[in-house]
Parts: C-alpha cells; sequence; structure tokens
C-alpha cells in the first residue's frame, strides 16, 4: 500500500516477465496500468477473481504495445470494460494491429473481434511525452520516453494529496536503436520498477553492430542459414536497423558485396509495425533522423525482403542459399519461426541466434537452455527434433535496461521507495541488494 489514501494490487507480472497488470485504487477511481497475456510457463490471475469488476474500471494506462502488456485488452472489453484507455500517440497507432494479431489465434468470430477492434479504437486517446494532465479527482498524470520500442513511456502520477507514484513500464537501455534514451522522472515517493535483467550486465551495446556482423559471419561461413526469432514490435525493427549499417560498413566485405546475403523479414506483422516506424519518424533519435536526412533510410536496405504470404514462407524453407531469415514469435513459442526450426534443426549449416528474453517454459528457452548439454533436443508440437544447429546469444540487443541501467535510472528519481516487478525472482533479490548498497529503499524482505 503506497499511503493511506491509495492502494496498488499487482494482478500480473509481480514476481514474473509477462502479464504485466497493476491495478492503483485511488479517490475512489479504480485504474488499471497495463492487462498483458502471459508467455511460457507464467500464470495469470483470472479476470472474475480480481478485487475489482471490469465494469467498474475508469481507466487503463498503457505503457507500451507489446503483448504482455496489451494482450487481455479484448478479454477485459468483453468483461464489461468501458473506461477510456490512455496510451502515447505511438501506442495508439500500435494498438489495433498487434490486438488485430492476437486475436486472429482466438475463438473469437471475424465480426467478434471486429466489434472488440472497433471499441477500443474509440476508447483510446493518445498523448504527447511530458506534458502533464488532469486525470479525474485531483490526479495528473505525466508520460516519459521509456527507450523500450516506440511509443513506451513510464507513467508519473501525481495524487492530490501530494503522493507521487511512478510506473517504469518496460524500460529500455540507453542507446536503444532509433529510439531516444529513457527520459527521468520528477522525484517520486513509490517507484515501480521493472526487474527483467536485475542480475545482468548486458554486453557493451555500442559494439552491438560489430558483435552482430562477427556472429553473422561466422555463422554464415558454412553457407547455411542463420535464424534469427524476433519480436515483431521492437526487435525486428532495431534488427533491420543494424544490418542496414552493417551491410554499407566497409569492415564487413563479406556482407557488403555486391550480391549481399538477403536478409528476410518472414513477419507480416513485423512488416506492418516497421511501416508504423517509418511513418513516425518524429519520435526517432537524433541518429536515425540525421540518416534520413542524409538520404539513407534507417530500416530499410537494398538485400531486405519482406515475406507476406504463406506460399512465400513456405518456399523459403527450400532455398538452399545462404540467408539471414528473421521471424516470429520471439520465444519461438508460436509463428512461423516454427516452421523454419522444425526443417532447419536438422541440419548443422543452420545457425540460431537469440537477440531477446527467453521466458520460462518457451521453446526458446529450451533452445538455449541445452545448447551446451549431451542431449539438445527440443520439443515442438509434441513432437522431439534432433538439434545439430549451432546456438548464439547476443544480450547486447536487450530491449530492456540492465542492472547498472535499472541502477542509474533509480538513482536519478531519487525515489522514497522501490516496489520491483517484472522479473524472475533471482532477478529482483540481486537488484534488491544493489539498490540497497546504494542508499535506496525496496520493499519487501531480502530473499
Ligand atoms: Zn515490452
Amino acid at each position: 500500500m503506497p499511503n493511506i489514501n491509495s492502494k496498488i494490487t499487482h494482478l500480473g507480472a509481480e514476481h514474473s516477465v509477462t502479464g504485466s497488470c497493476h491495478l492503483l485504487q485511488v479517490q475512489g477511481l479504480n485504474i488499471l496500468i497495463d492487462c498483458g497475456i502471459t508467455q511460457g510457463s507464467e500464470t495469470l490471475v483470472p479476470i472474475n477473481q480480481w478485487p475489482v469488476k471490469p465494469s467498474d474500471i475508469n481507466f487503463l494506462f498503457l505503457t507500451h504495445a507489446h503483448i504482455d502488456h496489451i494482450g487481455r485488452v479484448p478479454e477485459l472489453i468483453q468483461n464489461g470494460f468501458k473506461g477510456e484507455i490512455i496510451c502515447t500517440h505511438a501506442t495508439q497507432a500500435l494498438l489495433p494491429l498487434m490486438l488485430q494479431d492476437a486475436l486472429n489465434f482466438s475463438d473469437l468470430s471475424r465480426d467478434e473481434a471486429a466489434k472488440i477492434l472497433s471499441d477500443i479504437e474509440q476508447l483510446s486517446w493518445g498523448f504527447e511525452y511530458q506534458e502533464s494532465f488532469d486525470l479525474r479527482k485531483g490526479i495528473k498524470f505525466k508520460f516519459g520516453r521509456a527507450g523500450h520500442i516506440l511509443g513506451s513511456c513510464w507513467i508519473r502520477f501525481e495524487l492530490p494529496d501530494g503522493f507521487n507514484i511512478v510506473f517504469s513500464g518496460d524500460l529500455g537501455a540507453k542507446n536503444t536503436p532509433i529510439l531516444p534514451d529513457p527520459d527521468i522522472p520528477e522525484p517520486c515517493d513509490l517507484l515501480i520498477m521493472e526487474s527483467t535483467y536485475g542480475d545482468k550486465t548486458h554486453e557493451d551495446r555500442t559494439l552491438r553492430v560489430q558483435k552482430l556482423g562477427n556472429v553473422l559471419i561466422k555463422a554464415l561461413s558454412d553457407k547455411g542459414k542463420v535464424l534469427i526469432p524476433a519480436f515483431a514490435l521492437g526487435r525486428v525493427q532495431e534488427l533491420i536497423y543494424e544490418m542496414d549499417r552493417l551491410f554499407l560498413d566497409p569492415g564487413f566485405p563479406f556482407l557488403n558485396s555486391k550480391t549481399p546475403i538477403p536478409v528476410f523479414i518472414d513477419s507480416p506483422l513485423g512488416l506492418r509495425i516497421t511501416e508504423i516506424y517509418s511513418s513516425l519518424s518524429e519520435y526517432w533519435d537524433k541518429e536515425a533522423k540525421e540518416l534520413l536526412q542524409k538520404g539513407d533510410h534507417p530500416i530499410k536496405f537494398k538485400s531486405l525482403y519482406g515475406v507476406e504470404n504463406h506460399a512465400d514462407h513456405i518456399k523459403l524453407m527450400d532455398i538452399s542459399s545462404p540467408a539471414i531469415i528473421v521471424a516470429g514469435s520471439g520465444m519461438c513459442n508460436g509463428g512461423r519461426i516454427i516452421d523454419h526450426l522444425k526443417t532447419g534443426l536438422n541440419n548443422p549449416k543452420t545457425d540460431i541466434l537469440f537477440v531477446g528474453y527467453q521466458a520460462k517454459g518457451t521453446t526458446g528457452r529450451e533452445i538455449l537452455t541445452n545448447k551446451d548439454k549431451s542431449d539438445r533436443s527440443v520439443l515442438i508440437d509434441g513432437k522431439s527434433y534432433t538439434n545439430k544447429a549451432s546456438v548464439h546469444q547476443l544480450t547486447g540487443y536487450s530491449g530492456h535496461a540492465d542492472q547498472p541501467g535499472l541502477i542509474e535510472w533509480a538513482r536519478a528519481i531519487n525515489p522514497k521507495l522501490v516496489k520491483l516487478i517484472h522479473g524472475e525472482q533471482t532477478a529482483q533479490s540481486a537488484l534488491k541488494k544493489q539498490l540497497r548498497l546504494c542508499n535506496i529503499q525496496v520493499s519487501g524482505i531480502e530473499t
């Protein structure tokens, strides 16, 4: 409980990294912050067990459009939510696309899905960064850039009794391609902060292009395929941006040749989102804007191919020449990457490159965990596949701040109390210890 006049209940992602959902009750208002689905083996609180009915929720704030933060919005609407959905302009633009994709996998009819999407569009409102807005009953809110994906934000609530709460949302690392670094909120009483990588220090991000280049050259030296499982929103665009730099870099002549290695974005959703990233250049960082001004569109290059329809996706399995294939889902728990794994795992020329977080219980986590074991077999759709592929991981590509990044951000805010969420227990414990060493008070008992 933050203070006597308000209450926070974590309905998801308190000690896990997916299914974000937090309820702030203040001044008789019920305010939900994110409403995401879980991935892997993480579990959700069923809506009928929530302390409030969806019809009694006044506002839904969305920190960004990743599915583990928005995926339950349709379920919320179906259960009677009629409040306002408040987010940044870019999140508002991405929302229908992301939810449409999620609804394609639901049991709903086309008409039911269309009705839900239309309701969401009517209820959602986009707001600018770094401006203070009145909500209701003396509560104010402000969004700041979180540097995680396009449109991502932290939210600072100013309550009428002077108590201030910041929800970090997913906080990005500095130097994330295309995006400005996270803003620092004004000081607050309570900081609800994510802790995904609370126990990790990422590889140096300034060297990430070289590292990606080195892995690609090594992986392609046997003329096989490189499979990169990637989230359609955020990671696909970052990878395109980095490969664009790499394919122009004279230091990588093997990639930067007259016949460059083709890069296939085998993700219709990833392609749609890339179009939205392209159209919202006002939210890019200085480097990306300067490239555009110089005539080098930062997320387009010559050997980049979009794979839209399913027939072309199937044809991609048969190509024998070296290729880089970027496909969803990012944790290999569905999507087109599954077909590539089924056909490619048995081939020692295949390389799998992980560039994102792999949640417990996902196929991606299993491939990574087993990569150095004698039995590297992988279970996909109930069938065991022998894994002869090489497995690589680039942690410098994380969309989340690492332990030093989280500590630096928290110290700059100087909160009176921190509550850690959105992290596995080991990450939270490690971060808690370090924050306390910096004289930052963290709620909960040391574990
Ligand atoms: Zn996210």
